[in-house]
């Protein structure tokens, strides 16, 4: 698998996490916000997070990254699919709204915003998430229906 953009996208210089600009455009208007991702496989698990500040359209774009990346690879160990994922989807969907609620912000020169994509439904990967829930599903569905 080959490093997701927003990890290989390099911290510009001066970025601190109580910084007015955005870590990757330089933009003005930004929501001081973690977005995270979880990778849960078994007996592996992993937490990624990135720390902003970010503007409107950066923040998007890395919430719908880190998303679709738990979606994807989120819900296979137990642990991972009670707790974890529902917990990191639930925090990226605050993080979304949050960034949504900014005002577009102009990049610093030189620099650009990260491309956003497109929005997470519409990126088939993401539906891997139905395999685990309708499995999830269909166990506690026939849970109910062996003890009624
Ligand atoms: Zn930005």
């Amino acid at each position: 698998m080959t490093t997701p953009q927003y990890l290989a996208a390099p911290a510009p210089g001066g970025y601190h996490p109580s910084s007015p600009l955005c870590r990757n455009c330089g933009g003005g208007h930004v929501e001081h916000m973690k977005v995270r991702s979880h990778v849960g496989a078994l007996i592996y698990m992993k937490f990624e997070r990135l720390e902003g500040p970010f503007c409107r359209d950066c923040g998007i774009a890395v919430v719908r990254q880190m998303t679709t990346r738990t979606l994807f690879l989120g819900w296979w160990s137990p642990f991972s699919l009670a707790i974890f994922t529902p917990f990191t989807l639930t925090w990226n969907l605050v993080a979304y709204r949050r960034f949504t609620r900014l005002p577009s912000s102009i990049p610093a020169p030189g620099r650009a915003w990260m491309d956003p994509g497109k929005p997470v439904l519409r990126r088939p990967v993401a539906y891997v998430a139905l395999i685990p829930l309708l499995w999830f599903l269909g166990f506690v569905v026939s849970g109910i229906v062996l003890h009624a």
